[in-house]
């Protein structure tokens, strides 16, 4: 079957499955118009920089917060910004892969990514972390393709099968300030990097329109140190994964990403560098931080203990680090035997004792499940 057919089959499959979902993720789903396809930069209205009144039903856990990027709206900074990453598409740069793909031609890159926006779809996400999904839920917003491309991802259909609809970046700034309406806590943006500079815009008009929640940026890591200081006071909350510490691994498991774990770690370094250490506010809710993210992988596939040591020496004890169980073989795993099982009760509590012998402080353990 040809790529383009394969991934309209996949989607075809993916609409039928979720249709046995609730209806109010359907209708988000599938709430926003269609937008014909369109790869130069729209032009971006609501610009004028102007302050508009909170949207009613937001901030409500924390009214004395100010995300950075409203001063950022304010100068003009973030649509420059916006801009300049909007450029770097003309011969993809935008992540580690450097593919060099002219995406403002309407040319896909290794990610499957061209210029046009695609979201899979956007909601409150009460699975999230506790600080981020509060009472009211993280508002996520799930970002279609990827340039990873793990063989065991959880939401293949939407990274690599192609699931999403075409989006206008006005349309994305909407979906950000609805989120806020329904009390989402923050807008979670889930694999955003090869979308950033529609990111970034998006921002901009939603905060000339009244968004006032921080931002997360819910990356695999793999990231270019360029792109990611160009989010410097846009982003609030980085939720990197710190997915493997041998290249060899990711190279394997990751579509020849042989260079993520340095890729990884000088993301890690530069993102605690502009957010800092991740600490919930007197309201139990994050509205800064860096959050790294491990999935404990059967036979020490991810290099847990490596992992767990190199933050304790590069980063400061009270970073947090979630350690995850939830590992489950999907999509191509299945090849891999070594993969092809979800870890055991020893290999979850080997990496529990490695953790809490390095002096971490800040450890989220979510406990073994099975
Ligand atoms: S974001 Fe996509 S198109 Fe750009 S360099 Fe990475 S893989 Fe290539």
């Amino acid at each position: 079957m040809k790529e383009k057919s394969r991934r309209q089959f996949i989607k075809s499959c993916f609409y039928a499955a979720i249709s046995g979902l609730s209806p109010a993720f359907i209708s988000l789903c599938a709430g926003c118009k269609k937008n014909e396809k369109s790869t130069s930069l729209p032009d971006i209205p609501g610009h004028e920089n102007k302050e508009q009144p909170v949207v009613a039903g937001t901030a409500k856990n924390n009214p004395d917060f100010e995300p950075a990027y409203l001063k950022l709206h304010r100068s003009g900074e973030l649509k420059k910004r916006g801009k300049e990453l909007w450029d770097i598409m003309e011969s993809c740069r935008l992540c580690p892969r450097e593919c060099g793909a002219s995406r403002l031609d309407g040319n896909e890159g290794f990610c499957h990514a061209s210029s046009q926006l695609e979201i899979s779809s956007y909601h409150p996400h009460h699975g999230e972390e506790k600080p981020l999904r509060g009472t009211g839920g993280s508002g996520t917003i799930f970002l279609t393709n990827c340039n990873l491309r793990c063989v065991f991802c959880i939401n293949w259909e939407i990274s690599q099968g192609g699931i999403g609809e075409p989006k206008s970046i006005e349309d994305m700034a909407d979906m950000m300030l609805e989120l806020q309406k329904t009390g989402c806590h923050n807008i979670n943006f889930v694999t955003p990097t090869h979308y950033s500079p529609h990111i970034v815009l998006a921002v901009d008009i939603a905060a000339g329109k009244g968004l006032r929640i921080p931002i997360v940026y819910n990356t695999s890591g793999f990231e270019r140190l360029e792109i990611l200081k160009r989010l410097d006071g846009i982003v609030n909350i980085y939720l990197p994964d710190f997915k493997y510490f041998d290249g060899e691994m990711s190279a394997k498991y990751s579509s020849y990403a042989e260079t993520y774990p340095e890729f990884a770690k000088a993301a890690l370094l530069e993102m605690h560098r502009q957010v800092g250490v991740a600490k919930p506010a007197d309201d139990g809710l994050m509205y800064k931080g860096l959050m790294i993210r491990h999935l404990v992988m059967p036979n020490r596939v991810s290099g847990t203990k490596n992992v767990i040591e190199w933050i304790t020496e590069n980063l400061p004890k009270e970073t947090y680090f979630n350690i995850m169980s939830q590992y489950r073989p999907i999509y191509k795993a299945f090849d891999y035997p070594e993969i092809a099982r979800r870890i055991t009760r020893k290999e979850y509590n080997e990496a529990l004792k490695w953790a809490k012998e390095s002096g971490l402080t800040n450890l989220d353990i979510q406990g073994f499940p099975f």
